[in-house]
């Protein structure tokens, strides 16, 4: 597993935040119903008290420790019938005041008793990792098993259906293969798709994904660029991502302005990754020749060198629906 800390800190704070507000609003009800019914808040003094006597009994050496501890009980669980009495006489559920977790396994501490990360927490997880991996809506759209074969044909089907089984198994092993991939084709010819695809699968599987155009890469390098020539980098800087996640999906290489900086912040980010076994998708709109007229030796060496390539062919699929 190998969910952001960013995201891990703030699934943190949503279940503390549950916690606070399920204890605050019982604390309300309380206030309320004491303020309501005097009987009520009598029991719940009394209740208090038997508790403590309880645990005293409990603790006795005393021969007639178990009477003492049973009649105790007796008394509690009476008390509490009429309070549960009283709070529907009052039109009001049994549980009204008690502290209501929104998940009832974990209550709200993410973990299980076994020490088992919670079902709730996990798709906090995913949820926080969709938001932050920059996909959105599109996650939701669009998944390995929605990739219809069936807008393609001759050639390009086969070589869609290549790509389909090697993005599904790169979407299982990236991390431990720390293999690349490049997605060359036209648009609308599925390569976003496949990559949204791949994405999903990854976040699912815990990795912390970062799914960006080349041309908001470079923004984020040009905001550091400029935000740095003012002295102000005390923060984290935006490209900081590119380099650290497990995943990062580069869409639409080629777009982007070409210049020296652009160039050697592409490089950067493509160089550091394979030098750390970190994977990477690039997928381009661009052809072989295209790429090797547009960038330098150093970039082209590892995209050639580096990256496994598929190619999508056929006609555009959002024409064709
Ligand atoms: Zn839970």
């Amino acid at each position: 597993m190998a969910f952001s800390m960013e995201n891990y800190k703030y699934v943190q704070d949503i279940l503390a935040r549950r916690r606070t507000e399920a204890e605050d609003k019982a604390r309300r009800n309380t206030a309320w119903v004491h303020e309501h019914s005097e009987e009520i808040r009598e029991i719940d003094r009394k209740l208090s008290s038997t508790g403590f006597a309880l645990i005293r009994a409990a603790m006795d050496k005393a021969p007639d420790v178990r009477e003492r501890v049973a009649a105790l009980r007796e008394e509690n669980l009476a008390l509490q019938a009429r309070r549960a009495a009283l709070l529907r006489e009052m039109g009001l559920p049994e549980n009204y005041t008690a502290v209501i977790p929104v998940c009832a396994a974990c209550k709200d501490a993410g973990h299980l008793d076994s020490g088992a990360m919670c079902a709730c927490m996990r798709a906090l997880l995913v949820e926080a990792g969709y938001r932050s991996s920059g996909l959105g809506s599109l996650l939701k759209k669009q998944s390995f098993d929605n990739f219809s074969l069936h807008f393609y044909e001759g050639d390009a089907r086969r070589l869609a259906s290549v790509a389909l089984e090697r993005a599904k198994e790169f979407a299982e092993s990236f991390e431990k293969t720390g293999q690349n991939l490049l997605f060359m084709g036209g648009t609308g010819l599925g390569k976003t798709h496949l990559s949204t695809a791949i994405a999903k699968r990854a976040i699912e599987r815990g990795f912390d994904v970062v799914y960006e155009t080349a041309q908001n890469v470079i923004s984020d390098f040009e905001y550091d660029r400029f935000k740095s020539g003012y002295g102000q980098s005390e923060d984290v800087p935006r490209s900081e991502k590119y380099f650290s996640c497990d995943l990062l999906i580069l869409d639409d290489l080629g777009v982007e302005m070409s210049n020296q900086f652009t160039l050697s912040a592409l490089y950067n980010v493509i160089n550091t990754r394979i030098n750390l076994g970190k994977s990477m998708l690039v997928s381009t709109n661009l052809g072989q020749k295209a790429l090797l007229e547009r960038y330098d030796e150093r970039i082209t060496s590892r995209l050639f060198g580096e990256f496994n390539p598929y190619l999508f062919r056929g006609t555009d699929i959002r024409l064709q629906k």
